[in-house]
């Protein structure tokens, strides 16, 4: 169990913040419990996105050399 120093007490997992903070005062105790959703989504629309522009070059340099 994650033990807050600043509170002085145990927290069960499942109390705690999602990201692994302290729900009295903040503080980051442990790992946090799962990848968020969004950050995975986030990865998946940079990959998208710098695989278009990646596209976008080759095309731009097929087209201009
Ligand atoms: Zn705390």
């Amino acid at each position: 169990m994650p033990w807050c120093e600043q509170c002085g007490r145990f927290w069960n997992p499942n109390s705690m913040q999602p990201d692994g903070s302290c729900p009295s005062c903040g503080r980051v105790i442990a790992p946090p419990a799962g990848t968020p959703w969004h950050f995975k989504l986030l990865l998946v629309a940079l990959v998208i996105y710098l695989g278009y522009r990646a596209f976008q070059g080759i095309e731009w340099v097929v087209h201009h050399v």
